[in-house]
């Protein structure tokens, strides 16, 4: 028989270690949900189109990450790369930012394909948690959105990221910089391919990796110094906002990201025990994407933070989050009738929102008593002929061994007063 493996550059999320995957996607939602982000659920696919406008044609993810295929229907779809075009597309169809109350605060946690090259920190799918505020151009919202994932990533307890920030620039000052970065490009010894890259999308070039490249760059022109007023005094207002919050930042001035939809604030959160892959998360300002997607003028910001890179983040500065035990009573019947009847307490026990949990299978007490330790249960409700007999199953405190027995019929309440 064949057996069969997760495709290359996946995972699996399994117990117990899938809990800390959990508790990551929560911990990064619980400010945006205390700050008026409504959650959002788009497609795992869409129209490829949407991509191809919406992130860049000239971009890494839709040049070369994209899993795009046709439908036996002939539509031309893709798994989602990205979070943000599908956002702003379903945000656009309903017309919710028709409803009168702008910002619309969005967020949404999901996964993400992109076909890279498979190395630890990158994988072809992996999760996200996002927030986007469409529809608003307001220096305290870019702040926010900044301060929301600080606090999401500090809630965790990680203490070694940096936040980079930049501004890119609008459709006023960015395309005067874009020549005179190109100006300067052309004079530098690239490869055919960044010579390309810089004709196509001369910002992207400021992102390559490589040392040879980033040493030419040195002297490179900075969009710093090319901003017009309306972006400088809106960049100053974003800095001065988040520095009030007490939320330290980095100016990076060569700060660009792998979407071509990003205007004005653009920030990057790195981390630094995570090798090469070190961005854990990222985002900015996005004033011309509905435009770019065919919607009306919505100046919009947001960001995403990648799942997989912060459980890597957590390790890499060994913090073990503080997951309560899934189970707090376990259940050892001994014998048929036991079994009958601690089922039924099991069963009352859940209903009174007790965790609980049930030795299955006919195991003997030694087995079963083992399988309560394995699952962290604070009590083990143990019962056998004689105890049923009197009404009572015994109830063993595993954290001091202590066992006393209880009435049947007070073991729900008993249970509840000991667990609050
Ligand atoms: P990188 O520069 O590392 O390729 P990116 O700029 O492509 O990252 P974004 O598109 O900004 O990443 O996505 C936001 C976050 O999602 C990243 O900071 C990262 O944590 C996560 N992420 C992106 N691509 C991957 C991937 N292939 N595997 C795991 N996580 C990813
Ligand atoms: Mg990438």
């Amino acid at each position: 028989m064949t057996t069969f493996q997760a495709p290359k550059g996946t995972y699996d999320l399994l117990p117990p270690d899938s809990a800390t995957y959990l508790a990551v996607r929560e911990a990064i939602a619980a400010p945006l949900r205390n700050s008026g982000y409504g959650y959002i659920e788009t497609p795992g696919f869409e129209d490829v189109e949407l991509f191809a406008r919406g992130v860049g044609e000239s971009t890494d993810i839709v040049t070369k990450e994209m899993y795009a295929f046709e439908t036996k229907g002939g539509d031309r779809l893709a798994l989602r790369p990205e979070g943000t075009a599908s956002v702003l597309r379903a945000a656009l169809e309903a017309n919710l930012h028709k409803a009168g109350n702008l910002p619309v605060k969005l967020w949404y946690s999901g996964s993400y394909y992109r076909y890279e090259r498979p190395q630890k920190g990158r994988y072809r799918h992996f999760s996200q948690v996002g927030a986007e505020a469409i529809g608003a151009e307001d220096p305290a919202l870019d702040a926010e959105l900044i301060i929301l994932a600080d606090q999401a990533y500090r809630s965790l307890g990680l203490r070694n990221f940096r936040i980079l920030l930049n501004s890119l620039g609008d459709k006023e000052c960015r395309p005067v910089y874009r020549a005179a970065l190109q100006d300067f490009l052309r004079g530098l010894d690239l490869d055919e391919d960044t010579l390309r890259r810089a004709e196509i999308n001369p910002l992207r070039v400021l992102d390559d990796k490589r040392e040879a490249v980033q040493r030419q760059l040195a002297d490179a022109p900075l969009l710093r110094d090319h901003l017009c007023d309306a972006c400088k005094a809106y960049h100053e207002e974003v800095r001065e906002l988040i520095t009030a919050a007490g939320v330290a930042f980095e100016d990076d001035p060569k700060l660009v990201r792998g979407l071509d939809y990003y205007t004005r604030t653009t920030f990057e959160f790195v981390h630094g025990g995570l090798g090469s892959q070190s961005a854990v998360g990222g985002g900015g300002r996005y004033d011309g994407l509905s435009e770019m997607i065919g919607g009306p003028a919505l100046p919009s910001v947001g960001w995403a933070l990648g799942v997989d890179r912060t459980v890597l983040a957590l390790q890499a500065e060994r913090v073990t989050l503080d997951i309560p035990a899934a189970t707090s009573v376990y259940a050892v019947p001994l014998g048929e009738e036991a079994r009958r009847v601690l089922f039924g307490v099991v069963t009352e026990l859940r209903r009174a929102g007790v965790a609980a949990d049930f030795s299955f299978g006919g195991k003997g007490l030694k087995g079963a008593m083992k399988n309560a330790n394995r699952s962290g249960a604070r009590f083990a409700l143990v019962a056998g002929e004689r105890d049923l007999a009197e009404g009572t199953a015994q109830l063993k405190d595993m954290e001091s061994g202590e066992q006393v027995p209880v009435a049947l019929d007070a073991v729900v309440s008993t249970l509840r007063a000991r667990l609050a």
